[in-house]
Parts: structure tokens; C-alpha cells; sequence
């Protein structure tokens, strides 16, 4: 079955394939509002003025939080090097900058009472800027790659570095201002979760629909509803902690497509769909049963060339030796005999003198057609040398080995050669035989015999059978 019959065997009713696509969009859309349903779960059904204040806990958490972070910048980093993806870069600056904003968010948990501002601000900040890094990033998609120079240039990466910090001293100057209080924090809250809902949209009208731009997605929304449920918490309430525990998620998940792309194409962009890879493989599965059946085209060709002769078309030495073997191998199986014709055209020599040697070729092509019209149709006739031939007679014992020579020698002696080109030569041709079994077991010993006998004729005046 060829790979176009398998794909149409296996291609479901276009109606099952459209549900199951339309199923498999709820499903993600289904996916993506987890957090949504937790959210709505402790709006409703939770007393907000429950709380869990654990600073250890908090320190502990964004700590790790800042490693993972790091590690997960660098991945990113090494993935835009790599493919030098304008999206990829503005990923790596908008972790890298969420890192060294919210890094401080954990290191000021203890001021948590003295200066409750210092403490909370750099949560929605350092969301904000990676949410409108995100945004920029994405708006950038599909742009073509960044320049080798570009992504290895250090002064860029460190301007980076000290915008975060600058605005690492802008937070806690804003913290010790008379702008700090619930509003600024809410305003920087609402700011993230605007970019973060503007990424999904724009993802959703742009149709990206790549398994990692997928995880994008499924990642921004993480955050938009993240920022929502920090809107809705207090400071150490359970709407709170389960919004650090959505964005979170949300982190966990863009690092697994990051380290996707890392361990195959260093690309967001041109990592392929499931349906794409699918196509292509089909594809490919085609060109290689083409290619295959090219190849035993070209292989059965060369076959024959390699054992042919060119100016007779008879199988050449090597060819026939393979043909005696195999009928050794069968003869020692099934007992029954087999005989080898040794041929050599007579005085050939002088044929070529008197009318050339292109004459001589068209005598010796008619010689092989006499020689095929003579045998039976399953014996097969060799051209060995110049004007020397061999015939393999398959189940032919000494008696029908002669009967079949002798046919061979009336029909040559018989025939005009090279009438086709406008001349009438006759040829003769002496015959030596030998059978497997009765002049020998080996190969070289029935074509030695066949050749002896050969000459015998040749000595015995020529255009003869010798079988004994
Ligand atoms: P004999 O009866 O003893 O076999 O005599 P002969 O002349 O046939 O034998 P000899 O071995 O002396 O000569 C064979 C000749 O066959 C010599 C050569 O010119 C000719 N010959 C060999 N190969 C070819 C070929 O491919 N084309 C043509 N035209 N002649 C060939
Ligand atoms: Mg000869
Ligand atoms: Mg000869």
C-alpha cells in the first residue's frame, strides 16, 4: 500500500475532524481558565479575612523563585543566541527584568510591617515589566532574526540591566512617597493585568496557533488572571497566596516551552504543528516510496548492464558462471542433470580480415539470434570471449545436450549473416559438450572438459559436435 492509499484509508469524515478540532479548542480555552475557576471558588465561597502570614514561607518561596528564574533567563537566552528570535529576546529581558524587580519583593518580606508599601510594591512591578516586555515580544513575531552581532552584544544586555535596576530605585522611591498607598498598587496591578490580556488577544486575532505559542498563551493568561486574583486578594489572604500560586503556573509552564525549544529548534517560532509535522511526514513517507521504487528502476538497469554483453545482449562470463553455479546447487538438490555448450566460430579471423571488423560484429550479433532460435526457450547462451560462447542447457542429459548442439551447428552453418546490411556470409561452428556429474562435480571441471572437447572439434576439421 502506497503512503497516498494509507493517508486516505486513515483520513477521518471532515465532520469528525471539525469536532474533534472545535474540541480540542474548548479544551485548551478549558485549560487556560483553570485559574479563573479557584479564583471564582475563594471570591465566593471564602472569608477574605482569613489569612496565613508566613514570612519564612514567602522568603523561602521567592527565592526559589528568583533561581528558577535566573536559570530559566539564561535557557531563553541561550535559545535566542542560538535562533536569534526578536521574540526570544524580549522573553529573555521580560524574565530577567521580573527576576531583579521581584527578587526585592522577597528580600523586603521583613519590612512587611514597617514599610508595607517597600514590601508590595515590587510584586506588581516586576509583573508589569515582564507583561509589557511579553507584549512587546510578541508584537515582534515572525520578524526576521536578529543579527549575529546583535545577540552576543553585551553593552545592549547591560543597558537591560541597569533600566531594572533604575527602576528597582524608582520603586522604592515611589514607596517613600506620598504616591504610595493601595491605589498605586492597584494601578500597577491593573496596568499588568491590561498588557497581559492584550498578548492573549492579540495572540488570539493573529492565529498563532504553534504548539509553543500555544504554551504562550496558555502562560499570559496565567498571568492576566494571576494579576486579577492579587486585584482581588489582601496582603497574606488566600486570594493572595493562590494568585503567587497562578503566576507561578504560569511561569512553570513558559519554561517548559522554553526548554522545548532549547532541546530541539532554539525557536518559538518555527517549531511545527502536530498536524504540520503529520503533513510533512506524509509527504516525506511519499518521496522516499518514489525514491525507493527509482532505485530498483535504476538497480534492475545496472543489473543488467553488469551482465550483459553490450554488442550481443547474451549474458556475459560472469553472469553464466552465477547461472552454473545455481544450477550446481539445484542438480546436487533434484539429481537431475545439466550440460554446458562450449561454441567458437570458425576461422572468425578471417571474416574480420576480409570485411571488416563492424561486419564481423553484425555476424557475431546474428550468430547469438541463430544460437537463441536453436535452444530452448529456458537454456541461456553466454558470449565468454571474441567469438567464443557458452550455452547452459538446464535438465539436459548428453543425449539432448548433443541433439541441441547439433541443432546449433546446422542452423549456424545454415544461416547468411549480415544480410541486414546488405552482405551473405556464411560461418561455422565447432561444439564441445559436457554434463555435471558424468566430466565432473566442480564448475571448473565441466567448462574445462566442454573446452577440450572444443578443440577436439576444432583438430577434427572444424564445424562439429564433440560430446565424448
Ligand atoms: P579458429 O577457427 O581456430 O577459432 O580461428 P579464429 O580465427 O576464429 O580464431 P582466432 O582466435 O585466431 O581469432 C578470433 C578472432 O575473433 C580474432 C578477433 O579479431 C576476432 N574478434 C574477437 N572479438 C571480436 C569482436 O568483438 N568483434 C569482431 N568483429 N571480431 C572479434
Ligand atoms: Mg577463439
Ligand atoms: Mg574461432
Amino acid at each position: 500500500m502506497s503512503a497516498s492509499e494509507r493517508t486516505q484509508v486513515n483520513e477521518p469524515h471532515p465532520v469528525v475532524r471539525l469536532a474533534t478540532q472545535i474540541y480540542a479548542r474548548l479544551l485548551l480555552v478549558g485549560f487556560a481558565l483553570v485559574p479563573a475557576y479557584l479564583i471564582g471558588y475563594l471570591f465566593f465561597f471564602q472569608d477574605a479575612a482569613l489569612r496565613f502570614e508566613n514570612h519564612a514561607f514567602h522568603e523561602i518561596a521567592i527565592a526559589a523563585a528568583t533561581l528558577e528564574g535566573l536559570f530559566v533567563t539564561y535557557v531563553t537566552w541561550r535559545c535566542y543566541r542560538s535562533s536569534g528570535e526578536p521574540l526570544l529576546r524580549w522573553m529573555t529581558l521580560g524574565f530577567f527584568g521580573f527576576v531583579l524587580i521581584y527578587a526585592l519583593h522577597g528580600a523586603f518580606t521583613g519590612l512587611a510591617h514597617h514599610n508595607i508599601w517597600l514590601f508590595l510594591l515590587y510584586g506588581p512591578a516586576s509583573r508589569l515589566a515582564m507583561s509589557v516586555l511579553l507584549l512587546v515580544g510578541l508584537l515582534s513575531y515572525s520578524k526576521p532574526a536578529d543579527p549575529v552581532n546583535r545577540r552576543v552584544d553585551t553593552r545592549y544586555w547591560l543597558a537591560w540591566v541597569m533600566t531594572f535596576l533604575v527602576v528597582d530605585v524608582l520603586v522604592a522611591l515611589l514607596a517613600n512617597s506620598d504616591l504610595a498607598g493601595i491605589f498605586t498598587v492597584r494601578v500597577m496591578e491593573s496596568a499588568a493585568l491590561v498588557f497581559s490580556t492584550l498578548n492573549v488577544t492579540c495572540l488570539l486575532l493573529r492565529r498563532i496557533r504553534s504548539p509553543l505559542m500555544l504554551i504562550y498563551a496558555i502562560s499570559v493568561s496565567s498571568f492576566a488572571l494571576s494579576s486579577l486574583a492579587f486585584l482581588l486578594g489582601k496582603p497574606w489572604n488566600h486570594m493572595w497566596w493562590l494568585a503567587h500560586a497562578i503566576f507561578a503556573g504560569g511561569f512553570f509552564l513558559l519554561s517548559y516551552g522554553v526548554v522545548q525549544a532549547f532541546l530541539t529548534t532554539r525557536s518559538f517560532a518555527t517549531i511545527y504543528s502536530q498536524e504540520e509535522l503529520t503533513r510533512r511526514l506524509a509527504e516525506a513517507m511519499a518521496r522516499t516510496e518514489s525514491a525507493l521504487q527509482e532505485l530498483q528502476r535504476t538497480n534492475q538497469t545496472l543489473e543488467h548492464l553488469a551482465s550483459t554483453d553490450p554488442l550481443t545482449g547474451a549474458a556475459n562470463r560472469r553472469k553464466f558462471i552465477e547461472r552454473v553455479g545455481a544450477e550446481i546447487a539445484r542438480a546436487k538438490r533434484d539429481g537431475a542433470p545439466f550440460s554446458l555448450l562450449s561454441l567458437d566460430l570458425d576461422n572468425f579471423k578471417w571474416i574480420n580480415d576480409c570485411y571488416g571488423h563492424q561486419v564481423g560484429d553484425t555476424v557475431l550479433q546474428g550468430f547469438v539470434q541463430a544460437c537463441l532460435d536453436a535452444i530452448r526457450p529456458y537454456d541461456g547462451v553466454a558470449r565468454v570471449g571474441g567469438e567464443e560462447f557458452m550455452v547452459l542447457l538446464p535438465k539436459a542429459g548428453l543425449d539432448a545436450a548433443l541433439a541441441i548442439g547439433e541443432r546449433v551447428r546446422q542452423a549456424t552453418a545454415s544461416t547468411l549473416f549480415a544480410r541486414e546490411i546488405g552482405r551473405s556470409i556464411s560461418v561455422t561452428v565447432s561444439i564441445g559438450i559436457s554434463q555435471f556429474g558424468r566430466d565432473g562435480n566442480t564448475i571448473d571441471a565441466i567448462l574445462r572438459v566442454a573446452d577440450e572437447r572444443l578443440y577436439h572439434a576444432k583438430r577434427c576439421g572444424r564445424n562439429c559436435v564433440i560430446a565424448v
